[in-house]
């Protein structure tokens, strides 16, 4: 009997794996996918909002206050890196100058600090790019850019670090109330455990439906972008928001953590919950509206494109509670945007949840806040380089050319816990396969490495999803 089970591995589940893996309880956490952060979290704008555009009063509001300055101590203690680059929401109008003034006292009333309304000029000053026309813009000085996906396999890995299981590959297919807690099916096997978090994205609704039908509806509504490469990241030097409007909040400018250049999302209600396809027309319009805020996006150095599923309630706002008639079911759903920046909040909000619904935490005289990141080989001096081709040779064979990611960094993030086991699993951890050639020259050595470390045979490796086979015939 597990004392609690946390249903899915996005960004939430595992902040409250990790927020939970400093108690002395039995943790387990379940995840349908092959890796984790392999839904919504792999795929937004991995912005750390400053919090001045929720609606002061809800949840979204208060988590979003309270996660965003969380994020520099957790950032530093799992070796992610974060950057405060701070973020402009640019006005072209005087309508949309007016619409500035509300969000900027929107913001003092959600108690965000270091915003400001600032004139063409100062604008021009700081971002030489932005688009001809603006009249001003507002400027939140904490608003930030993390690796959403670096971020939640660093927290999976800390939490296995610490004692909690990791169960991927699993997926809960039936919710049972038992005496002294529930009976979770899946399809490998059966679960107790006295306490149950759902935090399973644009799948809440269904989770929950496993144990009553649900009182909330979970819409998935999708955002494409474009991604471009690394020489085009210094275009812009904070996220360029466009002003809010009865139409929607139009597509923002970033750099990425990594240096990219990041533009999108558009917003489509879609009927699938598992459609992150793009589209011609959804990439058209993400790369014109663009071009209303800042002048030259380098439509020719486009690298790539991705879509996201946001988790979209009908209640307007996060749904984090106990299911009322069912102590010890918890729901984290609909944590749409702000969700990344409010992650940590929302772990501390569930513990409390915990706490009033009789969970008796201990601390752990063990718990180890620490993850060592995964050496970035290009970032070393030369000293530090030959020292460490000379403790480990596999450091001296760099096998991404274009994002210079060597064999050794590509074997670290294999044989951790929680460690990569796809050709994607190994990009999302150490960038092999990230840059202009998207994995064409690379893809087939990571294989190799892959099929050599994992013992298996090259054909059993996996793209990937489940079954995402790449290659086949006997080798
Ligand atoms: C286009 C877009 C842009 C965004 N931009 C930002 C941003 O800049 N800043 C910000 O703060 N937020 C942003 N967000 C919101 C943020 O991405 C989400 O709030 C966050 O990723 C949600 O994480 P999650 O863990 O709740 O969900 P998910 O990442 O979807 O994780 C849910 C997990 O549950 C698993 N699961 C589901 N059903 C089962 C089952 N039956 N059994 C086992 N496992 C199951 C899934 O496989 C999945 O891994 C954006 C979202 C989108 C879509």
């Amino acid at each position: 009997m597990y004392d609690i089970t946390i249903i899915g591995g996005g960004v939430t589940g595992c902040f409250i794996a990790r927020q939970l893996c400093r108690y002395d309880l039995e943790v387990v956490l379940i995840e349908k996918n092959y890796d984790v952060a392999n839904e919504t979290t792999k795929a937004n704008s991995g912005i750390i909002h400053s919090g001045y555009d929720a609606r002061p009063g809800t949840l979204k509001a208060k988590l979003n206050t309270l996660g965003n300055p969380m994020f520099d101590e957790i950032c530093s203690e799992l070796g992610v890196p974060l950057k405060r680059i701070g973020s402009l929401t640019i006005a072209k109008t005087n309508k949309e100058m007016g619409t500035l003034k509300k969000l900027y006292e929107r913001g003092c009333t959600n108690g965000i600090p270091q915003l400001s309304l600032i004139d063409a000029d100062v604008v021009r000053r700081i971002e030489p790019n932005i688009h001809h026309q603006v009249k001003g813009a507002l400027l939140a000085e904490t608003a930030g850019i993390v690796d959403p996906f670096c971020l939640t396999i660093a927290l999976a890995e800390n939490a296995s670090d610490n004692g909690t299981e990791v169960k991927l590959e699993t997926r809960i297919v039936g919710i049972d109330r038992e005496k002294d807690g529930y009976l979770l099916t899946t399809d490998g096997g059966s679960i107790r455990s006295r306490y149950v978090i759902s935090c399973a994205g644009v799948y809440a609704e269904e989770i929950n439906d496993l144990l009553t039908p649900s009182h909330f509806k979970i819409a998935p509504r999708k955002g494409d972008y474009v991604v471009f490469d690394k020489k085009t990241g210094g275009l812009v030097n904070h996220v360029i928001f466009q002003c809010p409007s009865e139409k929607g909040k139009g597509v923002l400018v970033t750099p990425t953590v990594h240096g990219n250049l990041l533009v999108g999302p558009d917003s489509e209600v879609v009927k699938c919950k598992d459609d992150v396809s793009t589209t011609r027309s959804g990439l058209d319009e993400i790369l014109a509206t663009s071009a209303k805020s800042v002048e030259g996006i380098p439509v020719g150095m486009a690298i790539t494109n991705f879509s996201g599923l946001r988790a979209t309630p009908d209640t307007g706002d996060f749904i984090i509670e106990e299911l009322k008639g069912h102590k010890g079911f918890i729901n984290v759903a609909g944590i749409e945007s702000p969700g990344l920046t409010a992650s940590p909040a929302i772990a501390d909000y569930v513990i409390e949840i915990l706490k009033s619904s009789g969970l008796d935490l201990k601390t752990k005289a063990d718990f180890n806040p620490i993850r060592e990141p995964i050496a970035e080989f290009i970032e070393l001096s030369d000293e530090e380089k030959s020292t460490l081709i000379k403790a480990n040779p596999l450091y001296g064979r760099v096998i991404c050319r274009c994002e210079n990611i060597t064999e050794g960094e590509i074997v670290d993030s294999i044989r951790r816990n929680v460690g990569a086991r796809s050709v994607d699993g190994v990009k999302r951890r150490v960038r092999a396969g990230m840059g202009r050639c998207q994995g064409g020259f690379c893809a087939p050595r990571i294989i190799e490495i892959l099929a050599r470390e994992l013992q298996k045979n090259a054909c059993q490796i996996l793209k990937d999803e489940k079954d995402s086979y790449i290659l086949s015939g006997g080798i």
